[in-house]
């Protein structure tokens, strides 16, 4: 297939081009950079590799035959969402309405990254598919919350009215090398803290929950829903749950780091709980995470270590 990725630079639309290549595709990435990386595609030496810099919330001109468009485009970190809150709406609204709009044009089909941001701060744990969200509209996250919702719901209404084959994955926390050391994002953070021999900085009291899921076994998810015939949401992630404070104490154990943890006040909205509910996408992917954390941790660890020597 020849297939376009949005996002195509950034840590998870990177590691996607990196598999759908492996799997004899031909990969047209875009990416206007705002939080991606071009180290992360500069080892890409295919002549089945084409890259557009250019903003998806732009038209989207992409000449000859598209099979699928995976539209992975958006800020992804809670610390963009207080930076780039017009472009995550934008991205979510237009770039989704831009990328569905290619699909329709190709007669492609299209697939959208979407988040376990779509249950807000759920009153129900772990999250199942059926759930429809706990979301302050109105708060600092429901930038990212809406726009996801709106671009799933965007999705949807094409699938109905235009027959687009279309796939929503709902990515649950995921880690791994290429995220950008001063992401944000807790996994990052706290691995270059620990390197840094700098205090963990552990929001609240380090008692809300994430599920994190190593990026190969979310893309391995990705490929087998791409594969697959399933038009409705299904949650990818990893269904094993831990407090942010005992992330930060294994996370200083497993670096053999000497950092302490200190304690910073709780995001608004911060969600409590997150574990994804992947009966789903056991059932019809055949799927489930396979990387321990730790395992996880050693090689993102090592990963962080060398980006350190460079900078
Ligand atoms: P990332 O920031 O590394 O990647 C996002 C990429 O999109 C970047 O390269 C960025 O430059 C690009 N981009 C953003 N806006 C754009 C625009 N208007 N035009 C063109 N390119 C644009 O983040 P990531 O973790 O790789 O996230 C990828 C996708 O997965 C996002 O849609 C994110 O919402 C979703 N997601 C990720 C996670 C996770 O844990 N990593 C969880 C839930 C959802
Ligand atoms: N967090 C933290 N310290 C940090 C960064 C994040 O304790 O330096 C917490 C944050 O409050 C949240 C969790 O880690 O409860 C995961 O945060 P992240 O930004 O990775 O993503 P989220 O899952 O909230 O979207």
């Amino acid at each position: 297939m020849r297939i376009v990725v949005t996002g195509g630079s950034g840590f998870l639309g990177s590691h996607l081009s990196d598999r759908l290549l492996a799997e004899g595709h031909h990969v047209v990435a875009v990416d206007n950079f705002i939080t991606g990386r071009k180290s992360n595609i500069e080892h890409i030496d295919s002549d089945r590799f084409e890259f557009i810099e250019h903003d998806v919330s732009e038209f989207i001109d992409i000449k000859g035959q598209v099979d699928f468009v995976m539209h992975l485009a958006s800020p992804a970190s809670p610390i963009d969402f207080e930076r780039f809150p017009i472009q995550i709406l934008k991205v979510g609204a237009l770039g989704t309405h831009n990328a569905l709009g290619l699909a329709k044009a190709k007669s492609a089909g299209f697939f959208i990254a979407s988040t376990s941001e779509v249950y807000g701060d759920p009153l129900v744990n772990p999250q199942p598919e059926s759930y429809w969200g706990n979301v302050n509209p109105v708060g600092i996250r429901g930038v990212y919350d809406e726009a996801k919702r709106y671009a799933e719901a965007m999705t949807m209404a094409y699938h109905r009215i235009h027959s687009i084959d279309t796939r929503i994955v709902r990515i649950f926390n995921t880690y791994g090398p290429r995220m950008r050391p001063k992401d944000g994002r807790v996994m990052p953070t706290f691995i270059s803290q620990a390197l840094r021999g700098e205090p963990l900085t552990v929001f609240g009291e380090g008692q809300q929950t994430r599920s994190f899921c190593y990026y190969e076994d979310l893309i391995d998810g990705f490929y087998r829903l791409l594969l697959s015939g399933e038009n409705y949401p299904v949650n990818i992630g990893n269904a094993n749950e831990i407090s942010m404070l005992e992330l930060a104490q294994t996370i200083i154990r497993v670096t053999g780091s000497n950092s302490t943890i200190v304690y910073k006040p709780l995001p608004q909205d911060d969600p409590r709980l997150r574990r994804p509910d992947i009966s789903r996408a056991t059932r019809i992917l055949e799927w489930e995470a396979k990387v321990a954390l730790e395992a996880g941790l050693i090689k993102t660890i090592e990963y962080f270590k060398a980006e350190e020597e460079v900078v």
